[in-house]
């Protein structure tokens, strides 16, 4: 088989077998396609997709181009969750102690923040102390005993995606939804889990601009992971404001923790508390017991002990929980006041994660160094009715420099106008 005809028949639109899909899963991840053949073909998936066999066919391949998580000696219904990213997502740091705190297991490989987006893996190593990288062995250890654990994508998981994505970020073929659900759901099917609960983001701060495309997105995914034998759900929520108050890695911690106390935003507490029972639904929850289950674990504070537990196991100062007041606070803050009177019409989110990551919240290329403290706490959002002059944010940097930029981009986030805008709906759908 030969690269060359693959791209050439991609080119002309024509569907690619199962073999010379897994040909270019393994060529991509053990090197053996080099990269302007694995970019051309990128590109010509780009322009002419792929129908939905060949995308879940693409899925196993990548899957297979590495080594499958084996989660057999944790015992109990294994489940994993996917945010497909967003701008103050801290749902991961609020659905998997509930989760864990209700009786399942969630053995969790999450990723890094990268542009606009955050991460789970950075909002937890800004907790000081706290370790991702954990042996195998003490990862199944910590989920059997406290059932829960988080740690970064392992190396030899998937190397195809790794390779891939590190090439469509530099040939503009991110945006493809073959490309995207191959990508994510080939990491989901690697780590191992029965349930696997999609958070599929629709709106100015996520991949998927419009409903429409995340509804297809969903879809997609949710057909690769129930024709691979999982249990699949998607959520498709709404990612045209920020999620909550807080843009910033140790300010989503403490917003978490707020949440778990059971205070927080009510768009938080409600996207979180849909994951969670499509979860419990898929372990066999009836919908009254699902609602139940997660309302005792907030009140009776064992989901907020089962984050300091996860904490303190993966090595962390779980006494920040506790005491959130512990945790260090940002060199300097500045507020931000609006332009102009009227109602907050429309905000562009991308914009506001990036002006979180300008603050030091994010990086632009991998190798950048996060600063926890860094972010962003929003006083009002898309809907909100606003003077001109009145505080709608706060900033937070180590470095004062950066305020000056992080403002300019994060005010240029604003439309105003003199009515309140539709009000968009939180949850869109949910598909199973
Ligand atoms: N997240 C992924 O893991 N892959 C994509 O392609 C997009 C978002």
């Amino acid at each position: 088989m030969r690269m060359i005809d693959i791209i050439e028949k991609k080119k002309y639109g024509k569907r690619l077998t199962k073999a010379e899909l897994s040909f270019v899963a393994n060529g991509a991840g053990d090197g053996s396609i080099p990269d302007y053949q694995l970019a051309a073909w990128l590109m010509a998936v780009w322009f002419n997709g792929m129908t939905d066999e060949e995308t879940a066919q693409f899925t196993l391949a990548m899957r297979d181009s590495g080594a499958v998580a084996d989660l057999s000696s944790i015992k109990g219904i294994k489940v994993d969750k996917h945010s497909t990213g967003g701008v103050g997502d801290k749902t991961t740091l609020i659905v998997a102690p509930i989760a864990a705190s209700c009786g399942l297991k969630i053995a969790k490989m999450s990723g890094r923040g990268l542009g606009h987006t955050g991460g789970t893996i950075d909002k937890l190593e800004s907790i000081k102390g706290l370790t991702t990288t954990i042996s195998p062995d003490r990862f199944t250890e910590i989920v059997n005993q406290n059932g829960m654990c988080v740690i970064g994508q392992s190396k030899g998981l998937v190397p195809a995606d790794k390779h891939l994505y590190a090439l469509r970020d530099v040939t503009g073929t991110v945006d493809c939804m073959p490309l995207i659900a191959s990508s994510i759901m080939s990491k989901k099917l690697a780590g191992g889990a029965d349930i696997i609960i999609l958070d599929v983001k629709y709106g100015s701060g996520s991949f998927m601009a419009t409903r429409k495309k995340a509804v297809e997105l969903a879809k997609l995914m949710v057909g690769i992971g129930t024709s691979a034998g999982k249990k699949v759900s998607a959520v498709i929520t709404d990612m045209d404001t920020p999620l909550g108050h807080n843009v910033g890695n140790l300010l989503e911690v403490a917003e978490a923790v707020e949440v778990l106390k059971g205070g927080g935003d009510s768009d938080l507490r409600e996207v979180c508390h849909t994951l969670v029972k499509q979860m419990l639904l898929h372990a066999g929850y009836t919908d009254s017991e699902a609602d139940k289950a997660i309302h005792k674990s907030i009140e009776s504070g064992s989901a907020l002990q089962k984050l300091a537990d996860t904490i303190r196991l993966q090595g962390g100062d779980s006494s920040w929980i506790s005491d959130p007041d512990k945790m260090p606070k940002a060199k300097f803050q500045q507020t931000v006041t609006a332009e102009k009177d009227g109602y907050i019409r429309k905000t562009d989110t991308k914009l506001i994660g990036e002006a979180a990551m300008l603050l030091g919240a994010g990086r632009a290329v991998l190798e950048d160094k996060i600063d926890p403290t860094a972010g962003i706490t929003m006083l009002k959002k898309t809907g909100d009715k606003v003077q001109k002059g009145e505080t709608i944010a706060v900033m937070y940097t180590s470095d004062e420099a950066k305020f000056e930029s992080a403002k300019a981009m994060f005010l240029s986030a604003f439309q105003y106008g003199d009515t309140p805008p539709a009000p968009i709906p939180l949850i869109y759908k949910i598909i199973s």
